[in-house]
């Protein structure tokens, strides 16, 4: 019997694997998490009233504020592959998933670090982890020294594909564990929100205990139903929410008639991509679950935290450097045992460093392309699996006003790349540029590709995208030259997503813009966020490209070249429609109308003619 389950069940797991693939293939597994994607079971009553009782205990009633000082934690790594030793979590993703939970737990006092390498397990079995079925096997290769977090290739219960699986806290040894499916570990959600459950946190929607009320006024009971956390807004769990903009839009009642209004940037909550973080409240009880799972431990004396930190020699020759508003951080690396470093930033020389990135083994130098500005940054470097000797520190001060900002990462990989952007003038085209994916969504293209533009001129902008998903788009032109995009310097903004491939439209440029270089900035975004409203910070989907646009000096004279508009850039010498304090000659032959506009400029002479249409006048002396 057991090699026909077997069977059935690597069936199905291959059956399941081409779905996450194909799944993959179409972003929405990372675009929006089913209800069902964690698989931490509820807790009993019994079982959350008993840790309440206990934690309050421990803290004899004391009022806890979190952790007073900083904790670092043993995570052992359990990357399992298949059979033949392949396709397991890459220990590049492993360190930039480790980097983004450290930066969401820094306020809670604990960080974590990769303990003693990675532990391989190569079993095709367990790479097709159904933990109803595997879970006894797998945890036989828990440690009982370190946080056991096994990533898995596919991660199931029965037929529910899940995401990740914790274990809240516990004395079993077998218990000190996550599971993680390898498709979220780069999410910046999955492991901070299985790693919220291993320090106590329930789900916002929990209701074990009882269903929370949404009052916090009289009658409120936040403190012993829901979550046990009165700083998150009741939740009714789950579907009624704009998963594009992150906003709730459901109209649930609680059972005393007020409407929900959950937090769907909660990162226990199961509202998709939009969850962020961890409230006060849940930072402060992540300190309590810290003191209850050493209590458990030290009474059940069957694990500790304890897994050394590797002696690696630390990195050195730290180098900061500014290129264009990207901080490019190198440094020497003297180890062979590393596993991968993490680069640490912060305002302070000796303190409050948070994980900026990370990179893989060997690799000597990270681009911080949201660097601090206008302000003393301090960068440091430390080994993944040795948080206890990071490298020296160095600092740099990027200035404001001298670069533009890089965008934050946007992803273009999966069919939202900008495919080609053109400007046009009339029928001249002045930017045609085919391109694909930029590295992290950006693509500067200011040192090779530019255009002069005209004040008062009218310009046409298209955009070609892959056709694949709605996409709206926005242009700005820096027309002050300081270096930022203000909202003012929108030329162009899309109404709303459209899935076509080409989408255009035109604008006409301000005459407030000054003479000189300056730059155009165009940023896709798919129907998942606004259409960007931003020019600098990070969208799911899309892309962001900059140009270089040179607008000349004014002309104090101008001619007509032809008959036609007054207001028609095509007439004049130097396609520059007269304005005030400009001197105007109507060549011969000419016929330059003034059609329903009154015309300025400071003084006219006529060798051709003037025609007055819909109450069109000239006034000179301007
Ligand atoms: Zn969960």
């Amino acid at each position: 019997m057991k090699t026909i389950s077997t069977v059935f069940r690597c069936l199905f797991a291959s059956l399941l694997c081409l779905i996450f693939s194909i799944t993959l293939a179409q972003k929405t597994v990372n675009k929006g998490l089913p209800p069902q994607d964690c698989g931490t079971p509820t807790p009993s009553r019994e079982a959350v009233e008993a840790a309440e009782k206990a934690i309050f205990q421990l803290k004899q009633g004391l009022v806890n504020k979190g952790l007073p000082s900083l904790v670092t934690l043993p995570i052992k790594a359990h990357i399992i592959r298949q059979s033949n030793g392949t396709g397991g979590l890459s220990e590049a993703t492993l360190n930039a998933a480790i980097a983004t939970m450290n930066t969401i737990y820094q306020p809670t006092n604990l960080q974590f670090y990769l303990c003693s390498g990675v532990h391989y397990v190569d079993n095709d079995n367990l790479y097709n982890c159904d933990v109803d079925v595997d879970n006894s096997l797998l945890v036989l290769n828990n440690v009982n020294d370190a946080v056991n977090i096994y990533f898995a290739g596919t991660l199931t219960a029965g037929n529910t594909g899940l995401n990740g699986i914790a274990s809240f806290p516990s004395g079993n040894a077998a218990a000190n564990r996550i599971l993680l499916y390898n498709g979220v570990v780069g999410n910046g959600q999955t492991l901070a929100h299985e790693m919220g459950h291993y320090w106590n946190l329930y789900h916002t929607h929990e209701t074990a205990v009882g269903t929370e009320l949404v009052t916090r006024s009289a009658g409120a009971n936040c403190g012993t139903a829901g979550d046990l956390v009165c700083d998150t807004p009741a939740d009714p769990c789950c579907y009624f929410y704009n998963p594009f903009n992150c906003t709730y839009n459901g109209t649930v009642v609680d059972v005393s008639g007020a409407t929900y209004t959950p937090l769907v940037t909660n990162l226990m909550s199961y509202y998709g991509d939009c969850r962020t973080q961890f409230t006060t409240g849940q930072q402060n009880r992540i300190g309590d679950g810290y003191t209850y799972r050493l209590s458990l431990m030290q009474t059940s004396g069957s694990y500790v935290f304890n897994c050394p930190t590797t002696a690696i020699a630390a990195p050195s020759n730290v180098v900061a450097s500014n290129a264009t508003c990207i901080v490019n951080v190198t440094w020497t690396d003297n180890s062979a045992n590393e596993k991968g470093f993490i680069i640490e930033r912060s305002s302070n020389a000796t303190t409050g460093f948070v994980a900026v990135g990370a990179v893989a083994a060997n690799v000597v130098s990270f681009a911080d392309i949201s660097p601090l500005t206008g302000t003393t940054a301090y960068y440091r470097v430390v080994a993944a699996n040795s948080s206890a000797t990071p490298s020296t520190v160095t600092s740099i001060t990027v200035p404001n006003g001298l670069c533009y900002c890089v965008p934050g990462f946007t992803d273009c990989s999966a069919g939202d790349a900008i495919i080609n952007f053109a400007l046009s003038a009339g029928s001249g085209t002045l930017i045609n540029r085919a391109s694909g994916c930029g590295t992290s969504g950006y693509s500067d293209n200011t040192q090779t590709t530019s255009a002069t533009l005209i004040p008062g001129q009218t310009y046409t902008v298209t955009l070609t995208n892959q056709n694949q998903y709605p996409e709206g788009f926005t242009v700005w032109i820096d027309l002050n030259q300081d270096k930022t995009f203000a909202p003012n310097e929108i030329v162009f903004r899309s109404a709303t997503h459209v899935q076509q491939t080409i989408q255009s439209g035109s604008f006409t440029l301000s005459g407030t813009a000054l003479p000189g270089q300056t730059r155009l900035r165009v940023r896709q975004s798919d129907d998942r966020a606004e259409v960007p409203s931003s020019s600098c910070n990070s969208y799911p989907y899309g892309e962001t490209e900059d140009y270089t646009i040179v607008i000349p000096g004014l002309q104090t004279a101008v001619s007509s070249i032809t008959s036609g508009n007054w207001n028609s850039p095509a007439t004049w010498t130097g396609n520059q429609v007269p304005s005030a304090g400009v001197d105007v000659t109507i060549n011969p032959m000419h016929t330059v109308t003034i059609n329903g506009i009154t015309a300025v400029a400071r003084k006219v002479k006529i060798n051709g003619k003037i025609s007055y249409l819909n109450n069109g006048k000239l006034q000179v002396g301007q």
